[in-house]
């Protein structure tokens, strides 16, 4: 057929400030990466194709515009969001003891079936570590996510965490599909399974 995708996905980077979501979000899209701090105002989303399991997926990769300091993040922007990198700073404590509230957030707002990825940003910085990997795997496991290290700034992990994302949807996709219960496939906030997708819309 003549259609640029097979699936369309909302994928959204959410935690503290400063953890280093925008700039693991340009290192995924653009593979650039900006030392300085750029606050995050007027960008709401990258877009990116990506060849998985035979199909073409579109993510549209949201980034919070900087709204997180404000904690102003609202139902709207959780909205259709299949997936999501929480991400947290392996320099910094109190990012890291945020996770749990990050998490909650996730649980209200979105889609049931959605997917998280518990990212622990900034590995690069090995001398000012304070949360170790282990207490990342732990939090990970026992909040039920798959758990990732990860640079921004040296390119570890970055690709490898949307395409882990990206192929724990999809299985999730099959596994719903394969109950044939039309409350799941026909869900509303479900998988985006045609190639006619509106544009996003704010409420
Ligand atoms: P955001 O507020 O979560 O979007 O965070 P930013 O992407 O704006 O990053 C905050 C600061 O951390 C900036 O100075 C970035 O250059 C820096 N930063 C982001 N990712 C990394 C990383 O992987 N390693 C290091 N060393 N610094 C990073
Ligand atoms: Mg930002």
């Amino acid at each position: 057929g003549s259609h640029m995708f097979d699936y369309m996905f909302k994928i959204l980077i959410i935690g503290n400030s400063s953890v280093g979501k925008t700039s693991f979000l340009f290192r995924y899209a653009d593979d650039s990466f900006t030392p300085a701090f750029v606050s995050t105002v007027g960008i709401d989303f990258k877009v990116k194709t990506i060849y998985r399991n035979d199909k073409r997926i579109k993510l549209q990769i949201w980034d919070t515009a900087g709204l997180e300091r404000y904690r102003t993040i609202t139902t709207a922007y959780y909205r259709g969001a299949m997936g999501f990198i929480l991400m947290y700073d392996i320099t910094n404590e109190e990012s890291f003891n945020a996770v749990q509230d990050w998490s909650t957030q996730i649980k209200t707002y979105s889609w049931d079936n959605a997917q998280v990825l518990l990212v622990g940003n900034k590995c690069d910085m090995e001398d000012e570590r304070v949360v170790s990997s282990e207490r990342g795997r732990q939090l990970a496991d026992h909040l039920g996510f798959e758990f990732f290290e990860a640079s921004a700034k040296d390119n570890i992990n970055v690709k490898q965490t949307f395409e882990r994302l990206v192929d724990v949807i999809c299985e999730k996709m099959s596994e719903s599909l394969d109950t044939a219960d039309p409350a799941v496939t026909g869900a509303k906030q479900g998988p985006q399974l045609t190639d006619q997708q509106a544009p996003p819309h704010q409420d």
